[in-house]
C-alpha cells in the first residue's frame, strides 16, 4: 500500500507513520514527491489493518498498490526516475540516463585488448555516447568459446574511463563478480541469462551502482520487473530495463524486438528503459533503424554493439556496427530524438 500524506504534512508526521510501518513488520520507502511525500509501504501487507495508517495525522488516504511489483511501479512513484550512470563517481557530473537526454552507450560486445577497447573508448566519445560498454565476463552458450579476460579486461575499461570519461558498462554474471565490476565499473549489466538469478539480483541490489537490467529472452513484462523489484527492495533503486528482443520462432533475425514494451513499461513504471537493438537484431544492418524506431518510441537510451573491425570480432561481429556506421546512426537518431523533443 501507499500512504499518501497531506500537501504541507511535516517531517514528524512522515517520521510517525514509518515508525508505525515498522511495527508492523514492513519496510518503508519515503518518496518525497514534487507535490506531495508518499511512503511506499514494502512487504505483505494483505492482512495489516489498514486504519491505523489512514487515522494518522497529516496523512491525506491510504491506497493499496495493485501492482505485483511495488518500488518499481509508476503507482508508487508518478514521476519518471533519472538514474545517474557514475554513481560515486563523477564528482556530481556523472551523466543519465531518463531525463531529456536520450543517453547512449556503446562499444564492442568483448573487451578483447587494451588497444581494442582504448581505441575504441575515444571513437564512441567523439561520435557523442556516454557509456562505454564492453564485457569482462562473457556468458557464452558454447564452454569453448572465449569467455573474457576477466580482471585484466576491466583494468583496461577503467583506464578508458580515465581517457574518456565515459561510464563504464559490464556484464556481472555472478556474486563473487561484483567486487571487482564496483571496483573498476560504474554500471552493473545483468544479462539475460541472469534477469531471475534471484540471489545475483539481491545481492547488486545491496550495491548503490547503477544496473541495467536486461530483459530474459522468455521473460515477461511482469517477470522483468518483478525482477528489477528484487534490485530496488534491498535499497538500490539505480535500476535501468534494458529490451533486448526475445526468443520467437521467428528466425531472419536473432531475437525478436518488441518496441510496444517501451511506452508500456513507461505507463506502469518509472523506471527508464534502454533498447539494445544489437542483440534485439542480430544483424548490424538492421540496427541504425530500430535505434530509431526504438528513440521515436520514448526509449532514454539505446545500448550498441560497435566494433572497429566486426569481422574479426571475438564476439558478435555480426551484430556489431564500425564506428563510422555508429556515427552515421548518431546523426540520423539526433534528428528522430529532436522530432520526439528529445536530446541525444
Ligand atoms: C551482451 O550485452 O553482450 C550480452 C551478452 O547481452 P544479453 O545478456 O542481452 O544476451
Ligand atoms: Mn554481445
Amino acid at each position: 500500500m501507499i500512504v499518501v500524506m497531506k500537501l504541507g504534512s511535516t517531517a514528524q508526521q512522515v517520521e510517525h507513520v514509518v515508525n508505525l510501518v515498522r511495527e508492523m513488520g514492513l519496510k518503508d520507502h519515503v518518496i518525497v514527491g514534487e507535490e506531495r511525500t508518499v511512503v511506499a509501504v514494502i512487504g505483505n501487507d494483505r492482512f495489516k489493518d489498514r486504519s491505523v495508517l489512514e487515522t494518522c495525522e497529516g496523512v491525506d488516504k491510504v491506497v493499496p498498490i495493485l501492482a505485483p511489483y511495488k518500488m518499481a511501479s509508476r503507482e508508487v512513484k508518478k514521476e519518471r526516475s533519472i538514474v545517474p550512470l557514475m554513481n560515486g563517481r563523477g564528482n556530481g557530473r556523472s551523466p543519465t540516463i531518463g531525463g531529456q537526454k536520450v543517453g547512449v552507450i556503446a562499444g564492442p560486445c568483448s573487451v578483447e585488448s587494451k588497444a581494442q577497447i582504448l581505441e575504441i573508448a575515444h571513437m564512441m566519445k567523439a561520435a557523442g555516447a556516454v557509456g562505454l560498454r564492453g564485457g569482462a565476463f562473457k556468458p557464452r552458450t558454447n564452454p569453448y568459446a572465449f569467455q573474457g579476460l576477466a580482471e585484466e579486461g576491466l583494468k583496461y575499461l577503467a583506464e578508458a574511463r580515465e581517457q574518456t570519461g565515459l561510464a563504464i558498462v559490464t556484464e556481472v554474471m555472478s556474486i563473487d563478480q561484483i567486487d571487482a565490476c564496483c571496483e573498476y565499473a560504474d554500471v552493473l549489466q545483468i544479462g539475460a541469462r541472469n534477469m531471475q538469478n534471484f540471489n545475483l539480483l539481491n545481492k547488486v541490489g545491496e550495491t548503490r551502482k547503477a544496473v541495467l537490467l536486461k530483459r530474459g529472452m522468455s521473460a515477461t513484462l511482469e517477470e522483468f520487473l518483478l525482477a528489477a523489484e528484487y534490485i530496488m527492495a534491498r535499497g538500490n533503486t539505480n535500476v535501468i530495463l534494458c529490451e533486448r528482443g526475445i526468443r520467437t520462432f521467428e528466425d531472419y533475425v536473432r531475437n525478436t524486438l518488441p518496441l510496444a514494451i517501451v511506452p508500456e513499461l513507461h505507463r506502469v513504471s518509472h523506471l527508464p528503459v534502454v533498447v539494445d537493438p544489437s542483440h534485439g537484431t542480430g544483424k548490424s544492418y538492421l540496427v541504425e533503424s530500430m535505434c530509431k524506431a526504438a528513440v521515436a518510441a520514448g526509449a532514454d537510451g539505446l545500448i550498441v554493439e560497435v566494433h572497429a573491425d566486426p569481422e574479426h570480432a571475438l564476439t558478435d561481429g555480426a551484430q556489431s556496427m564500425t564506428p563510422q556506421g555508429f556515427a552515421e546512426m548518431m546523426a540520423s537518431v539526433k534528428r528522430v530524438a529532436s522530432a520526439v523533443d528529445r536530446e541525444l
